[in-house]
């Protein structure tokens, strides 16, 4: 049972049936789901879905599928988590962790999004999946194909982590290696989606795709006792899930289950070396300059972002804001968030914490403010961005270990 009647642009409003797109064809604007909202308020209420199973279904009749999902069935659901320790350290009361480092089937938010458009693109019958990604997606597309049995193409730009190229290998997925950045291996994936019957996530299916990204804004209310936050902190590459997160808390407000007028603020993230959407903030505008990626910040690596547009509009309207982090800042932040919270996050993770805490210095955030930090990503798949000296072997003998542990305490 769905509840979209079609797809809209975004732009000039031209309507378009439920099948594959990239964008407007009159204008290449995005194009936006169009969801009968009177006919979900009939049906859907806060009793029913909290009496659904702990994942982003629970939520189904705001999302673009035609039936049930038979894929990602166990995506979303995951915790927000109290963050005080963190919340100390940083000044602020009331803090929160949204942690998707610990989604299924792939350790990041990204399972929300392909979860989306793997069961779409089964629903429209096509041969293969496919996705441009800067990791994360690249593992989530990888491993939601496999348990579809379907091929799956994932083009990756050639630096990537190591473990990011293996976590996507292993579930047997073709990966090709393109020599250049995110931006180049995204347009070679246009060019595949007009060529070939097949489903390009992050492409023709993405007006599908980025609905899932909602479901973490949904968790966030529902979690908080049917609330909006006064501030949240979301890290941004191609700028969907920022834009997301606040569409969901609207939707949430327009259907009665957030009682009070949603005055979230909203506040984006990114690395200082790939920061078009926080310098499109800071510019006071909407238009991006498209950069050249050069971070640690490898799933942000993003120099001209799809969304971007929108993001930045996004946060000046909410009243929020962007700031950037030195590769330096973005360790020191995710060696914070583990050692305060006992949350290992990747590198995205890193800028989330970092900007944080710069937003909070810098008195945009208040200490009064209830404020939710994004974790998107785990630290385990991005290990090489924190090496840290292995510790030396001790003979198995208490002498040993005590002249071991004396001299860790005087250093
Ligand atoms: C892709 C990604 C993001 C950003 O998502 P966009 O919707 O493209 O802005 C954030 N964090 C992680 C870990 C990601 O992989
Ligand atoms: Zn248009």
């Amino acid at each position: 049972m769905s509840f979209v009647n079609g797809l809209r642009c975004r732009e000039c409003g031209r309507e378009y049936p439920k099948a594959p797109a990239a964008g407007c064809e009159d204008c290449f604007g995005p194009l936006e789901i169009d969801y009968d909202y009177e006919a979900i308020a009939r049906t859907l209420s806060r009793e029913v879905i909290a009496s659904r199973a702990k994942n982003m279904w629970r939520y189904h009749e705001l999302l673009p599928l035609d039936g049930e999902p038979v894929i990602g069935q166990a995506s979303g659901g995951t915790p927000l988590v109290r963050a005080d320790r963190l919340g100390r350290e940083l000044g602020v009361e009331t803090l929160y962790i949204k942690n998707d480092s610990v989604n299924s089937p792939t350790l990041s938010f990204k399972d929300r999004v392909t979860a989306i458009a793997i069961n779409k693109a089964i629903e429209f019958k096509l041969e293969a999946v496919g996705c441009a990604s800067t990791g994360n997606l690249a593992n989530s597309v990888a491993a939601n194909a496999a348990a579809a049995g379907l091929p799956a193409y994932v083009l990756i730009p050639e630096n990537l982590e190591k473990s990011k190229i293996t976590a996507t290998q292993i579930y047997g997925a073709r990966v090709i290696t393109v020599r250049g950045n995110y931006d180049q291996v995204n347009r070679l994936c246009s060019e595949i989606a007009d060529r070939y019957p097949w489903g390009l996530v992050n492409v023709n299916l993405r007006p599908f795709y980025g609905e899932g990204s909602k479901t973490f804004g949904y968790e966030i209310a529902e979690q908080l006792g049917w609330a909006a936050p006064d501030a949240v902190v979301v890290p941004m590459a191609g700028g969907s899930l920022i834009t997301k997160i606040h569409k969901g808390l609207k939707e949430f407000e327009r259907l009665g289950f957030i009682k009070s007028e949603v005055r979230t603020r909203v506040f984006g993230a990114q690395a200082a070396g790939c920061n078009p959407i926080v310098d499109a903030v800071k510019r006071g505008s909407c238009e991006i300059q498209p950069v050249k990626p050069a971070t640690i910040a490898k799933s942000l690596a993003i120099g001209n972002p799809a969304d971007g547009y929108n993001a930045a509009s996004v946060i000046a309207a909410s009243g929020g804001w962007a700031e950037d982090v030195t590769d330096e800042e973005i360790i020191a932040g995710i060696r914070l968030l583990a050692e305060t919270e006992g949350i290992f996050t990747e590198t995205a993770g890193g800028v989330t914490v970092a900007v944080t805490k710069k937003l909070i210095k810098q008195g945009r955030i208040k200490p009064d403010d209830l404020t939710v930090i994004a974790i998107t990503g785990n630290g385990l798949k991005t290990l090489e961005a924190v090496e840290l000296a292995l510790p030396s072997a001790i003979e198995p003998r208490i002498a040993d270990f005590e002249r071991t542990v004396a001299k860790a305490a005087t250093n």
